[in-house]
């Protein structure tokens, strides 16, 4: 098994107190766990992906500008990563296996590279931290099922503002996925 990490849209939008499309709380309580899982990976040298949610500007063409308020618009500071995992990140940000790649989807793997990149690697197991856990690493998981990696979810590193549909989501996880979930704090 080889493994990467695909850390989605953790960033001041999604997670901060005044973030245009926040988790809140939720959000706000998996930084330190995000941030860790997240150096393990990097000191490993594992490939750690940052796929992050990108908008343009009034973008009347995309499907999100008539579900969701503005947000992860390109060159402000909502898109910066939050907390912790910035600073983290902007200390690893030139190595080799850490890679940060645009998306415009819910899907990590939806009009991007990530799946030749994971291909060149010959890595075959995703582990998934971030947030929504029902929307965007949701549809993550759905796409990385449906193209034969293995999946791995660490419970307390995903969030959602909807508490139904961060349960409902770690059900489908598990059972319908065939995902590993890891519990509180476990490796
Ligand atoms: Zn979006």
């Amino acid at each position: 098994m080889k493994k990467a990490l695909i850390n989605i849209d953790y960033t001041n939008d999604f997670v901060a107190e005044n973030g245009a499309l926040t988790c809140g709380e939720p959000g706000q309580q998996i930084e330190d766990r995000i941030t860790a899982i997240t150096e393990d990976f990097v000191k490993e040298g594992a490939y750690t992906v940052f796929a992050i949610d990108l908008h343009e500007r009034e973008d009347r063409f995309h499907p999100e500008s008539k579900l969701f308020p503005a947000h992860n618009i390109r060159n402000t500071k909502g898109r910066d990563l939050y907390g912790k995992l910035k600073a983290l990140y902007n200390q690893y940000e030139n190595e080799e296996h850490v890679y940060y790649m645009d998306k415009t989807r819910y899907s990590a793997f939806t009009g991007t590279d990530l799946e030749i990149k994971l291909k060149e690697r010959g890595i075959n197991e995703v582990h998934l931290v971030g947030v929504c856990s029902d929307i965007c690493v949701l549809h993550t998981a759905v796409d990385a099922y449906n193209k034969g990696y293995d999946i791995v979810i660490y419970q307390d590193a995903i969030a959602s503002f909807n508490q139904a549909g961060h349960e409902w989501a770690l059900g489908h996880f598990k059972d319908t996925l065939g995902a590993t979930v890891i519990e509180s704090g476990g490796e």
